[in-house]
């Protein structure tokens, strides 16, 4: 497997002094996330750092566990992306608009 990296991976110029040196500056570990569509990412934590129990796939967007053979169930109907980006404006959205009704309410009851 991961024939493709192996190619990108002996590039020249990949800098593999660069990646000692980020190695020694701080300890990391690699912990594998999976998805529903069996996308492995492994995004490397700092060891004093707390593992969240789902990561976003960079790949389709579905939230990814650690557990590869049974991954958070994606939204239903749901492509990708698009889903969760659109809840996060609308709630921001209303968020916002109550704060401000909010506080027009209070400036016309004070005047
Ligand atoms: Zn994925």
């Amino acid at each position: 497997m991961a024939s493709g990296n192996a190619i990108r991976g002996s590039r020249v110029g990949a800098g593999p002094m660069g990646e000692a040196e980020r190695g020694e500056s701080a300890p990391r570990s690699r912990i594998s996330f999976w998805c529903a569509n069996k996308h492995e990412t492994r995004p490397s934590f700092a060891a004093e750092a707390v593992i969240p129990e789902t990561w976003d796939c960079p790949r389709c967007g579905f939230p990814a566990g650690q557990d590869e053979d049974n991954p958070p169930a994606p939204s239903r109907n749901e492509p990708y992306k698009t889903h969760l980006a659109y809840v996060r404006e609308r709630r921001t959205d209303a968020d916002g608009e109550a704060i401000l009704a909010e506080a027009l309410a209070k400036l016309r009851g004070e005047i």
